[in-house]
């Protein structure tokens, strides 16, 4: 029997739910909680086990998984009244797989290591269509011995996997890569309006933006889901707000002055006011349609992204 076979897993939100599945595919036991039950049905249908507490699922498991969507509600989890770090022992592994602050992340790792209980953060990147493939980039952080010990389940969760050093770095770089998603984002939305008023064909701009310097990620990906006018990528404004302040924890702390980031959060501010916390990112795209009268829209692009690789077994970024 494998070590570490019962695992549980804490958020099942948009991203949660895709991890959370592929650990099922992988015939692990899996042992679920959210505090929104209606997160967790597709998952018992699958064969999850429900547990109605962290004691039941700390009883049950060896790792803990957890994905929230923010460090408040990860300390919650974590210490809060009939948290996580009262249940856990030295037989457990804590794998934080949510993007959070880098302080909070060592700061509960402190406690929980007073318990015995190891702590590995492995945030991830890459969006919910490669979550869903299993082929996700994790970026791991924390102690080799965990790292190895975690590494058989995060093969199977995603496909490159970089171990980036002492606790704390995977945050940190997590953060700085959502920075430059949202950048990226911002950019595309204006640089297809300023396509679509010189009445250059949506499609072809598309294509010229692919093939050229200016492409990136997140013109492969986002730019398709705009374009189809579904906008759904899957995440969330009040996310992409949180990593946004994050990335300002992060610069404040050495007065580093970042311009930039400011100016995000002042845009995603607004389009939050404007469309809600709970509408997707790309929305802030659509803010800059309705300010110019036009939309973005154009034929042949998928309403939903689809990861077109199948799995491939997860590999150790070596360089
Ligand atoms: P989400 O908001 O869709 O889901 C969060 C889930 O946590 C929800 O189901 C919610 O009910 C649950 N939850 C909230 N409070 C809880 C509590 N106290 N106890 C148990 N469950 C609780 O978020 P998501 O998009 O799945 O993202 C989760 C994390 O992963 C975030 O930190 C996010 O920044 C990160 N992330 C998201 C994506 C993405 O594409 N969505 C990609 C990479 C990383």
């Amino acid at each position: 029997m494998k070590k570490d076979k019962n695992i549980g897993f804490i958020g099942l939100g948009n991203v949660g739910s895709k991890i959370a599945n592929r650990l099922l595919l992988s015939n692990y036991k899996l042992f679920i909680y959210d505090i929104d039950k209606a997160k967790t049905k597709k998952l018992l249908n699958k064969g999850a086990n429900n547990c109605n507490n962290f004691k039941d699922l700390c009883l049950k498991t060896s790792i803990i998984i957890t994905c929230l969507p923010s460090p408040n509600i990860v300390a919650e989890v974590i210490e809060g009244n009939n948290g996580i770090s009262k249940y856990t022992t030295k037989s457990h592994l804590w794998i934080e797989m949510s993007t959070t602050d880098e302080h909070e992340i060592i700061r509960l790792t402190k406690k929980m290591n007073r318990k015995g209980t190891e702590v590995l953060e492995a945030p991830v990147t890459g969006g919910q269509h490669r979550a869903e493939s299993g082929n996700i980039s994790i970026l791991v952080a924390g102690k080799r011995k965990n790292f190895n010990r975690a590494f058989p389940i995060l093969s199977k969760l995603g496909y490159q996997i970089l171990h980036c050093g002492k606790l704390g770095n995977a945050s940190t770089l997590k953060v700085v890569t959502n920075y430059l998603a949202s950048i990226n984002l911002l950019s595309l939305g204006e640089a297809l309006m300023v396509c679509k008023k010189y009445n250059i064909d949506l499609k072809t701009a598309y294509h010229a933006i692919r093939i050229s310097s200016g492409n990136s990620f997140v013109h492969e990906t986002e730019s398709q889901v705009i374009l189809n006018g579904s906008y759904d990528v899957g995440f969330t404004m009040d996310l992409a707000l949180k990593d946004i302040r994050l990335f300002d924890k992060l610069t404040d702390k050495f007065k580093i002055p970042a311009e930039i980031s400011k100016l995000m959060n002042k845009i995603f501010t607004e389009g939050i006011k404007k469309y809600g916390d709970r509408a997707l990112s790309t929305s802030i795209v659509r803010s800059l349609e309705e300010k110019c009268n036009e939309n973005l829209r154009s034929r042949g692009f998928p309403k939903k992204l689809k990861d077109t690789e199948s799995k491939k077994k997860g590999i150790e970024i070596k360089f």
